[in-house]
């Protein structure tokens, strides 16, 4: 069977060849791989090719990382233990003291709090602008070593311009790195196709897809700029001399070494079975919970209370014309912006019977009030740049039937729900 479409790919890619004819991917639960002479072990070694140790390679975790390769559209990927461990290595493995990083403004609370408080210490420095190709260009200087976006800011749901910055990137030689969690490993967006160098996302929402495990991952693209990135140059890079290697291999080499080898940010291969199984009805979920939330945007509109609805679906949603080029489904996250702050949004959500938590892509709806947690740490002038107001509520629509989800909308937002 050709493997081309995604729902294909999601059951077929990454399976491997297994001696004993199993059908499923078996969980390597080995710390180490053993040599059958010193010249084998120090071949695996010299190489990086063969397994030696699962804190940086592991069969069950390869299988994953193929997939997802496949997934994104990728030539590398390599698995890590949370969303935040593949960003820290991805972008670790590019700067360095002196160096300076363009990012988007509106960002997952957590990055933010990665610039400040691990790259600035560092002597690192962060430039936060907005993600439009102008604002990028402008914030470039010759000690820039990457540009880093979110697809769909978090919270704020704010749609990069993927391709001006593809190309403001390849002009400055230096990657495009893109948080693409929201982007649900390629099922929503697939950033790779549209310029983009680098992708990192947290596994731990759509893939895992039932709020179980944690998992991340980064996935890399052939291009030739990975010759003049200066940190790949240097001998050294992962381990090998660059010069034994193609510039992405390199690149990639030094995201495993440096944030598995030496980090030990590493993925266990029992939580990479469950991710592996959880791809495989990604896309039927994604389809379900996207075309209820599309409903559901436009039902809350209707209901009082409501200041504004964003959702990438909706005509007038100011990310609607990207939406609509990048997007292949417009997602199942919607926000909505509650009359009276956040005195409001906890009227609201005293009221509410969802789920609420600080997680999302799971198989059940959970709302959360950015303000007061996921954004809670970060100055008031920065929260309100990143789109996060008092009286924002994130939805991440779930699996349940959309009659049920508009009879507990309703509820929250009217004294009928009273509790
Ligand atoms: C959750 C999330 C992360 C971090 O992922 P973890 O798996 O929780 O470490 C990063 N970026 C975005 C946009 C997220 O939603």
């Amino acid at each position: 069977m050709e493997n081309r479409h995604y729902a294909t790919l999601a059951v077929h890619a990454g399976l491997p060849d297994d001696p004993h004819g199993a059908i499923g991917v078996p969980i390597y639960a080995t710390a180490a791989f053993g040599f059958a002479s010193l010249d084998e072990g120090a071949e695996r070694f010299r190489t990086g090719q063969g397994y030696t140790y699962s804190r940086i390679h592991n069969p069950t975790v390869a299988a994953l990382e193929e997939r997802l390769r496949a997934l994104e559209g990728a030539d590398r990927a390599i698995a890590f233990a949370s969303g935040q461990a593949a960003t820290a290595a991805a972008l670790l493995a590019l700067l360095r003291a002196g160096d300076e990083l363009v990012a988007g403004r509106g960002l997952f609370g957590q990055t933010l709090g990665l610039f400040h408080q691990v790259f600035a210490p560092l002597g690192i420095r962060v430039h936060l602008v907005p993600p439009e190709r102008e604002a990028v260009a402008a914030a470039l200087s010759a000690r820039t070593r990457a540009i880093f976006v979110e697809t769909l800011a978090n919270p704020a749901l704010e749609l990069p311009d993927f391709e001006g910055l593809a190309e403001v990137a390849e002009a400055h030689r230096v990657p495009l790195v893109v948080d693409n969690t929201f982007g649900a490993v390629g099922a929503v967006v697939r950033p790779l196709e549209l310029g983009a160098h680098v992708v990192v996302e947290s596994l731990t929402k759509w893939a895992s897809g039932h709020g179980t495990v944690l998992g991340g991952a980064v996935l890399v693209r052939r291009a030739d700029l990975w010759r003049d990135v200066p940190a790949l140059r240097e001998a050294g890079a992962g381990g090998r001399a660059s010069g034994d290697v193609s510039g992405e291999e390199a690149y990639a080499a030094r995201v495993r070494q440096l944030g598995l080898s030496l980090l030990g940010m590493t993925l266990s291969p029992y939580h990479a079975h469950t991710l592996f199984y959880g791809l495989e009805t990604l896309w039927l979920r994604i389809e379900r919970a996207s075309r209820t939330a599309a409903e559901l945007a436009v039902y809350l509109r209707t209901l009082p209370g409501v200041r504004a609805v964003r959702y990438p679906g909706l005509p007038d949603d100011p990310a609607h014309g990207r939406a609509r080029r990048y997007m292949r489904t417009f997602g199942t996250m919607l926000t909505v912006d509650v009359e009276g702050g956040l005195e409001g949004a906890r009227a609201v959500l005293r009221r509410c019977p969802l789920k609420m938590a600080a997680n999302l892509g799971d198989a059940r709806t959970i709302v959360v009030h950015p303000w007061t947690t996921t954004h809670s740490r970060l100055p008031e002038e920065e929260r309100l740049r990143a789109g996060v107001t008092p009286g924002l509520l994130r939805f991440s629509v779930g699996l349940e039937d959309p009659d049920d989800l508009k009879a507990a909308l309703y509820g929250c937002f009217t004294a009928a729900g009273g509790r």
